[in-house]
């Protein structure tokens, strides 16, 4: 079979991509999908409705990441299924600060500035709770906050000691404007995770020009010279191949990466190791790898207090360190209920870097797309990291232990007392257990011809190749300051534009 279009991947930015594309009844569109496809939310599992915590282990790729020098190595789940980590999220829909998209053109993408990106910010949503210039009514996406007589204890408490600490308030965190103590914009109606699958592919995927197929595990692009002319699919117990006039890889910052370098797309040097044959030297290919990293005080829950089904994040604080000199550049996250392996519960206040200074990188262990790739995170390398996520610590402790808290808190479990006495050990700890924030990002980034880690073009297109495109959150050149489904996303809507009115001229 033959297709106008194939996209590889059905997750935050490649289900919109394609749905997007379909809309032109003229041109044929397949998604492909390693993970399952339910055709409606009716079909699908509870992990996947259930917005009030992640499905982490059902429809999940089982990445693990290395996190720091020493070595540790930590869960880095994806989502594998249609609608991708998109469908197995905690549903904060917040958007990066206009700077970050700002600074993706002043390094050479001009179509991406905050002026640019704007509309298709707005296009994707409905926002249930403003109506003006920033936030769509119109998008498919719903979005609201929380109302407070709706906060799980942890949340409702962390709320009001920040007011009582002082800290300042935000009415809206999507504001391009904002900082501050606020009810997370959420992509969730009911406790029912609005995800891509729902939201984009399940109205879409009656269209007759529009196929959709689950299981279906891409394991390489093939190539005719410098052109990309299809794709080796791993589909039931055999392996098929595909062919398609244009190609999209939107299969997320681990997967998408990994593609590349296995159909002979990456650093040379690294694929000749693997014995790939090199089709063309990106060196850029799985570097710049960028995340969120976190880590969390752990407080004791008095018995009885918490429930597991308390939806796990609903409130956030957006601040800027202190000493800092990028906006908002951390965030302090209440999480409602962790359970423990002897069924009691913990509750958590998670300190994250959403401006890290570090950055990892991904490498193939073996050119077998059944053996994942090698994720390096190298979390916390720099003394500004540590610094900042210290800091971020010492707020939690404070703010734990606030009166508001008694009634939940029986002390705090971790880090140890010894540890928060002395700066330096409370350092080694925050270097220790930093870990990922589940927004890998950067890895295949776009840049102007003149930066020789571009791996796109502003337009999305691969180096070298008219007729193959990455789409997804791997294309970011910095990871934003917010959580990166709904930029996932505005990408993907990006993209589908540009596919569905036909090729771009700018190279
Ligand atoms: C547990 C968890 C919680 C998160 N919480 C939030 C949150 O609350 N808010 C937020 O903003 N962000 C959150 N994120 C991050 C956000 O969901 C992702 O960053 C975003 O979905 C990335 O979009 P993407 O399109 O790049 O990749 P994905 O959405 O991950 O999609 C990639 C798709 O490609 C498929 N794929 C990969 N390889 C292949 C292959 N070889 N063949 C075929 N298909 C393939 C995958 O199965 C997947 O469906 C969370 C992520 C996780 C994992």
């Amino acid at each position: 079979m033959h297709y106008d279009v194939i996209v590889v991947g059905a997750g935050a930015a490649g289900a919109v991509a394609a749905t997007r594309i379909s809309e032109d009844p003229m041109r044929s569109v397949l998604l492909l999908e390693a993970g399952p496809h339910y055709p409606t939310a009716s079909q699908m599992p509870a992990d996947l409705l259930n917005g009030n915590d992640n499905s982490y282990f059902a429809h999940d790729w089982g990445y693990e990441a290395t996190a720091n020098v020493a070595g540790r190595v930590v869960p880095l789940p994806a989502g594998q299924v249609v609608g991708g980590s998109s469908a197995v999220n905690t549903a904060i829909a917040l958007r990066g600060v206009p700077e970050d998209y700002d600074e993706w053109a002043a390094l050479g993408n001009d179509e991406w500035s905050w002026e640019k990106v704007l509309p298709y910010f707005r296009r994707l949503e409905n926002d249930l709770d403003f109506d003006d210039e920033f936030h769509g009514r119109d998008g498919p996406i719903p979005i609201r906050r929380h109302r407070e007589e709706e906060l799980a204890p942890v949340q409702a408490a962390f709320l009001r000691a920040m007011r009582a600490l002082g800290y300042e308030e935000a009415a809206d965190n999507n504001h391009p404007q904002s900082t501050g103590l606020g009810l997370h914009p959420m992509n969730k109606i009911e406790g029912r995770r609005m995800s891509v699958a729902i939201c984009y592919v399940e109205p879409a995927r009656k269209r007759p020009n529009f196929t959709i197929k689950g299981d279906c595990r891409v394991r390489r692009i093939i190539f005719d010279g410098e052109r990309a002319t299809g794709l080796e699919v791993e589909a039931g117990a055999g392996t098929e191949t595909i062919t398609g006039d244009r190609i999209v890889i939107s299969s997320g910052a681990i997967g998408t990466p990994a593609i590349l370098m296995r159909s002979g797309v990456g650093p040379a040097d690294h694929l000749r190791e693997l014995h790939i044959d090199v089709v063309r030297d990106l060196p850029g290919v799985g570097e710049n790898l960028d995340d969120h990293p976190m880590l969390g005080v752990t407080f004791i829950a008095k018995q009885g207090m918490l429930e597991r089904s308390d939806p796990v994040v609903q409130v956030t604080y957006r601040y800027t360190s202190s000493g800092g000199e990028e906006r908002n550049d951390m965030q302090l996250m209440p999480v409602s209920q962790i359970p423990t392996r002897s069924g009691s519960l913990l509750f958590a206040i998670g300190a994250v870097i959403y401006r890290q200074k570090t950055r990892g990188r991904l490498t193939l262990k073996s050119a077998d797309p059944r053996v994942a790739p090698h994720i390096d995170e190298r979390f916390l390398e720099a003394d500004e990291d540590v610094r900042r996520l210290v800091e971020g610590v010492r707020m939690a402790l404070d703010v734990g232990s606030h009166p508001e808290f008694d009634e939940l808190a029986d002390g705090v479990r971790s880090p140890d007392t010894a540890v928060v006495l002395d700066d330096e050990a409370l350092a080694e700890w925050c270097k220790r257990v930093a870990s990922s924030g589940f927004h890998p990002s950067c890895t295949a980034k776009m840049a102007p011809a003149g930066d020789p880690m571009g791996v796109v073009d502003q337009h999305l297109r691969v180096r070298g190749f008219d007729n193959l495109f990455v789409a997804d959150a791997s294309v970011m050149p910095r990871c934003p300051r917010a959580n990166i489904h709904l930029t996932s996303v505005m990408i993907g809507e990006r993209a589908g534009e540009w596919l569905r009115e036909g090729p771009s001229t700018t190279q």
